[in-house]
């Protein structure tokens, strides 16, 4: 089983690579994960899953695989919003809790919607708060390496030096003299001596919770910095897979590799995987547009621009049907084409379990099994494997049409064949679709509360409209007035 045919596509070389494991046998794969400080929302569904599927089929293949899929909780500035403020710091200042209940809170809602899509947990999730004295090890390494200084309290990476030596931006493909020529106001800019310097080490200022002590100041690292350490410290100074959306390729991957080479003079990662991006209706998602869909409001079709709850398998279901390197644009119509396609091939799935056999034989299930694996190893090709798994439906619908005949042992090729490719390693659960129609009759009755609502608002029967909204909170309901209308979800801390 070991000798595998797999091919990747390597960001890095730009080529479809023979998958070759350091160790034979076993195989270490990194993957960012989720930014805790917001809802568990589309966009963090497809790394995931697209991840999921390498790491089922990699444990079909027999390798023993350890999966690090880190949490960054630290908290890091995103320039382009709420003045910098570090967002769990903010949260948690606003709510009164602990930032670390903040995390906590967050990450359950994301490891449950994670669930639900039937993502595997990884092997190690390590959050970059636990591994602070790790990361200011490597930062003291990088300091002497000189690839990095220290200015007012703070510690950057040295990027035109590093450029001197290295190459800075080989996997992005960005131009490093453009970078130093940019000049945009970062926060800190005067502190560093290139604009293209990154933080491994920022001092906080007074307001900032989230801090510890180090040799340089009261502080927090760098982001770049946690999948350095933490892939490392799981995986060794060299490991097989980073995987990772394809907007973390500049500048967070390109910042690892520089700081791991920094370090150690050679890359750390062997395969560089990246997945595309979703967008909504043919636009990116963003706050700003109204487009930012959290998993909770697909599965229960609470916001505005859904026409319908669309089930955790329809979504995991359409995320497959495209090629992982492509991009996928959520609209209610492909959703709905999604939703049918899926319930055509789980009724297949259903019906071959009622075949009876004959004495011979017409199909040929050998060699579309072949042609499975062949899809699979052509880079993940999960819509070609989906398409072999329609035909295998066809063979389904013959035989029990009678114009196709099947001995016993065809059938058992037969769901032996939907059971390692649907179930095991594009992971669909077939019961789902029944758990989402019997909601339905709930969702109506919603619906049906907030539309009594809106016509009590419409007449300005205001005490009707806040005791309906007031009495479906009392039972977990959160309901929220939107220029759009109305949304509603479970209110999950209930
Ligand atoms: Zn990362």
């Amino acid at each position: 089983m070991l000798d595998n045919n797999l091919t990747i596509y390597n960001s890095l070389s730009r080529n479809k690579e023979t998958f070759v494991p350091s160790h034979p046998g076993h195989v270490g794969m990194y993957v960012c994960g989720p930014t805790v400080y917001g809802d568990g929302h589309l966009g963090h569904a497809r790394p995931a899953i697209t991840f999921d599927v390498l790491y089922r089929y990699l444990n079909h293949l027999g390798y023993k695989v350890r999966y690090v899929r880190n949490i960054t909780d630290v908290g890091h500035l995103e320039h382009d919003a709420d003045e910098g403020e570090d967002k769990i710091a903010k949260k948690a200042r606003l709510e009164q809790l602990e930032p670390m209940e903040v995390v906590q809170l967050y990450l359950n809602r994301y490891r449950k919607a994670m669930e639900r899509l039937n993502v595997l947990p990884p092997s190690i999730e390590p959050h970059a708060s636990g591994h602070i004295i790790e990361q200011i090890e490597y930062i003291k390494k990088l300091l002497d390496s000189g690839y990095a200084y220290e200015s007012q309290g703070s510690v950057y990476f040295d990027v035109p030096k590093y450029n001197r030596d290295y190459n800075y931006g080989k996997l992005s493909g960005r131009n490093v003299d453009e970078l130093l020529s940019a000049t945009r106001d970062l926060d800190g800019q005067n502190e560093k001596h290139s604009p293209a310097d990154f933080a491994l080490w920022k001092k906080a200022s007074p307001e900032h919770i989230m801090r510890w002590p180090s040799p340089w100041s009261d502080g927090f690292p760098g982001w770049h910095l946690e999948c350095s350490v933490m892939g490392e410290k799981y995986l060794g100074e060299t490991f097989d897979i980073h995987g990772g959306g394809m907007d973390l390729k500049f500048p967070h991957h390109e910042c690892e590799i520089a700081q791991s080479v920094a370090r150690h003079g050679h890359d750390a990662v062997r395969y560089w995987m990246h997945n595309n991006m979703i967008t909504i209706n043919g636009q990116k998602m963003g706050k700003s547009l109204g487009n930012f869909i959290t998993l909770d409001e697909f599965f229960t079709g609470s916001h505005p621009l859904l026409e319908q709850a669309y089930s955790p398998m329809t979504i995991r279901f359409f995320i497959l049907q495209a090629h992982y390197r492509g991009t996928v644009d959520f609209s209610n119509e492909a959703l709905q084409a999604s939703e049918k396609a899926l319930q055509r091939l789980i009724e297949g799935y259903k019906r071959l379990q009622t075949l009876k056999p004959s004495d011979q034989s017409t199909v040929d299930i050998k060699e579309l099994e072949r042609k499975c694996y062949e899809a699979l190893d052509d880079d993940l090709n999960t819509p070609v494997l989906i398409a072999h798994l329609f035909e295998a439906c066809g063979i389904v619908n013959r035989i029990n049409d009678g114009h196709d005949k099947a001995t016993a042992s065809d059938i058992e090729e037969l769901k032996s064949l939907f059971d390692t490719f649907l179930i095991d390693i594009l992971g669909i659960k077939p019961e789902e679709g029944g758990d989402e129609d019997s909601l339905t009759p709930y969702k109506n009755a919603v619906d049906l509360l907030l539309s009594i609502r809106a016509e009590a608002k419409a007449k300005k029967d205001w005490a009707t409209s806040d005791l309906i909204r007031d009495k479906m909170a009392e039972i977990g309901f959160k309901v929220k007035d939107t220029k759009d209308g109305v949304e509603w979800s479970i209110d999950s801390k209930s």
